[in-house]
């Protein structure tokens, strides 16, 4: 999608635009609960548009789900239904925006995904059928073990013929994207708190809210909550599925040895401008697993996949938990009253730019987007 369709499409989904004159002078208190890449991005968002942003987070930013993620950025066919697969469309544009401002470390290398077995490759084949009956989806197409080899010269296709190129996905380095926007957010005049945990609302209604946090008591007009798995817990609903973990392999940095991202049959891998490769795995982490077997695990799986001599060395062996909705749709708009606000999603890094571009729009221009219809939090009660 180009730019010009991007701005287009966030303009057609936006409904009040009368109040964008109304409120555009008026300053606003803001609290975002929780530093993950989702938080950070909506403070940051907020903090362009001069609101006092205080941006707060129990443990260090990036510490949760963030920061052990495989910050992978796409729009590819699970991202079902055609609301959520457009939603992730704007995702990929709204990060070329913040990319250039922030000088974000963003590989725009596309993916290939495969399948061995040939009823995983029908299945595979027909996703993207589906995903190109969409009105608009991200530039997709099957190309054969030559042409990826082209594109990846280390990696073993195995004569694969249905190879799934996505050529518009990219791969972020989500810790440094929250540190370069928590350096922004200061610039704008905003604050970050950490270790500062929300512990409960004092008091709360349409004009504002009141809450207790270990530091002491804040009051804003607005509170956000991005805080992830710990979302019920703030409330006490059940929004949210038991979080899945699963386990992130980064390395030292390596030889060069993979451009895009990698998708195969039990790992998939991308390699960072500095040569670390950030690996994740198919299933579900067993838990019970040592560090030290993970790695062997993963190991054994990547020279399988990828043509080298050199043992995986790892310099961090991370179990992240997804923040995983009850219905897999991201949670993102008012609840309880107009102050409080929730936003809190599985894939999160491919969400992120664009939720921090609409959130905000919702926030201090108080003006709706039609794009957030189905990801209302009131579809729970
Ligand atoms: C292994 C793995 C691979 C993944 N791969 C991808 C991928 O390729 N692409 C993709 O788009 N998504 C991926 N995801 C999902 C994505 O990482 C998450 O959706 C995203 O990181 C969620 O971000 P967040 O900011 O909502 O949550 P988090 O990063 O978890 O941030 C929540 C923050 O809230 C803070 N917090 C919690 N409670 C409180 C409190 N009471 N007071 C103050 N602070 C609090 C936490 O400390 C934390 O820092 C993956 C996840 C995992 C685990």
């Amino acid at each position: 999608m180009n730019r010009r369709d991007f701005l287009k499409i966030l303009g057609l989904f936006a409904i009040s635009p009368k109040k964008i004159y109304a409120q555009k002078n008026k300053t606003k208190e803001v609290i975002v609960v929780g530093a993950g890449i989702i938080g950070t991005t909506i403070a940051y968002e907020l903090s362009k548009r001069g609101t006092n942003v205080i941006l707060i987070d129990k443990n260090k930013p990036g510490s949760g789900c963030s920061g052990s993620s495989f910050a992978w950025i796409n729009a590819t066919y699970p991202k079902q239904p055609y609301s959520y697969n457009l939603f992730s469309q704007l995702g990929i544009n709204a990060f070329h925006l913040i990319e250039k401002e922030l000088s974000l470390d963003i590989k725009w290398n596309g993916s290939l995904e495969w399948a061995l077995k040939i009823e995983d490759q029908s299945k595979l084949i027909k996703s993207i059928n589906k995903l190109k009956s969409y009105p608009k989806f991200s530039p997709t197409e099957i190309i054969g073990y030559k042409k990826a080899e082209q594109l990846e010269p280390n990696i073993k296709f195995k004569n694969n013929k249905s190879i799934v190129f996505s050529r518009s996905d990219g791969a972020i380095d989500p810790k440094d994207a929250i540190s370069k926007m928590i350096s922004g957010i200061r610039t704008n005049g905003g604050s970050v708190l950490y270790p500062c945990k929300f512990e409960k609302i004092l008091e709360s209604n349409d004009a504002f809210t009141k809450i207790k946090t270990s530091t002491g008591i804040l009051k804003c007009q607005n509170i956000i909550f991005c805080n992830g798995t710990d979302l019920d817990n703030s409330f006490g609903t059940k929004f949210l599925k038991a979080p899945r973990p699963g386990v992130i392999i980064k390395t030292e940095p390596t030889e060069s040895l993979v451009n895009s991202i990698v998708y195969g049959p039990q790992i998939h891998a991308h390699q960072q401008r500095n040569g670390q490769l950030i690996i994740g795995e198919q299933i579900t982490t067993p838990l019970k697993e040592s560090p030290k077997n993970h790695l062997r695990r993963i190991n054994k799986h990547f020279k399988n996949m990828v043509r080298t001599s050199n043992n995986l060395n790892a310099s961090e062996v991370l179990i992240g938990w997804r923040p995983i909705p009850k219905d897999d749709l991201p949670i993102i708009g008012r609840f309880k009253n107009k102050s409080i606000y929730l936003a809190v999603m599985h894939s999160g890094i491919s969400l992120a730019a664009i939720v921090g571009t609409l959130v905000t729009q919702e926030i201090v221009d108080e003006v709706d987007s039609l794009l957030l219809n189905d990801f209302r939090p009131s579809r729970f009660f």
